[in-house]
């Protein structure tokens, strides 16, 4: 077999118990997200785990070394590094930038299988989406709704990779919506109010738009698509059918490529 061109992968960084510690890839880490538990003084964390290990093994750090960290729903700054032993890494923080503008967007998903949902909730978190709607439709298989992936911790870990990949420290909401009528005819209308509510859907006759300026609600079907009864439903409470073209994209690549599109 040929040697593989490409640097291998960094070791996967899982580890202790608690749920933060174990986000399973070493992505890139642009952002060392700092939890409220960090801190053992006001300007001053320690952290252990995977975030102590990515800082020696992926990042090569040494005490001296800045690195950018942000507190989880807050602001953004510099770390210095002041101790990085085996056991923790402590550095002084200066927190004293915003974070970054997010993306005016609801987007409305129908659940995906779990492991399109971690690339799809990583992917949209990176893009800046910060209200999330899960929901059922016809082609959601039932078991989707029994993933561990949608517990509130699993969900976390990977909204945080997605914003640690992108410098990004506030978490989007999440709701889950595991009956398609009430909620399209009970909770659509409110949420779309004041929004451009598009649905994408490959058939459609409108290309959908772009560089829009307005907030949007943005509907993506199942893997298996819309059926015409919930495309009339969706239409139905004020949402556009818009698409990208003849291609049939998976939900992973359709949404990021919609978002990019539309903003
Ligand atoms: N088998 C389905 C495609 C499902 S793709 C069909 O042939 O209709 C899953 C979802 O991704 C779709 O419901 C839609 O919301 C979105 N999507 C995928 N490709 C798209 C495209 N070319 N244009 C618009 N939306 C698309």
């Amino acid at each position: 077999m040929d040697k593989c061109p490409f640097p291998r992968k960094p070791p996967r960084l899982g580890g202790s118990n608690v749920s933060r510690q174990t986000l399973g890839d070493a992505g890139p880490m642009n952002l060392v997200i700092l939890f409220e538990s960090d801190f053992v003084a006001a300007d001053r964390v320690r952290l252990d785990g995977r975030r102590l290990r990515h800082v020696r093994e992926v990042h090569h750090a040494r005490p001296g070394n800045s690195l950018r960290v942000g507190l989880l729903n807050g602001r953004l700054g510099e770390g210095e590094i002041t101790r990085l032993g085996d056991e923790a890494l402590e550095m002084t923080v200066r927190l004293d930038q915003p974070p970054p503008q997010p993306l005016p967007v609801t987007l409305v998903l129908a659940l995906p299988r779990p492991k399109s949902l971690k690339k799809v909730l990583q992917a949209v978190t990176a893009l800046g989406a910060k209200r999330i709607v899960l929901f059922n439709t016809w082609r959601v298989e039932k078991s989707f709704w029994e993933s561990p992936v949608l517990r509130p911790a699993a969900l976390e870990e990977q909204m945080i990779l997605g914003l640690e990949q992108a410098c990004d420290t506030v978490v989007p909401r999440i709701t889950l919506r595991n009956r398609f009528k009430p909620f399209v005819e009970d909770e659509l209308p409110e949420l779309i109010r004041n929004t451009r509510a598009l649905v994408a859907h490959p058939s459609a006759a409108t290309p959908c738009p772009h560089a829009l300026r307005e907030p949007v609600t943005l509907a993506v079907g199942p893997e298996g698509g819309f059926i015409p009864y919930e495309m009339e439903k969706l239409q139905g409470a004020g949402f556009e059918a818009i698409s990208l073209g003849e291609r049939r994209l998976r939900v992973e690549h359709a949404v990021p490529a919609l978002l990019g599109r539309l903003f």
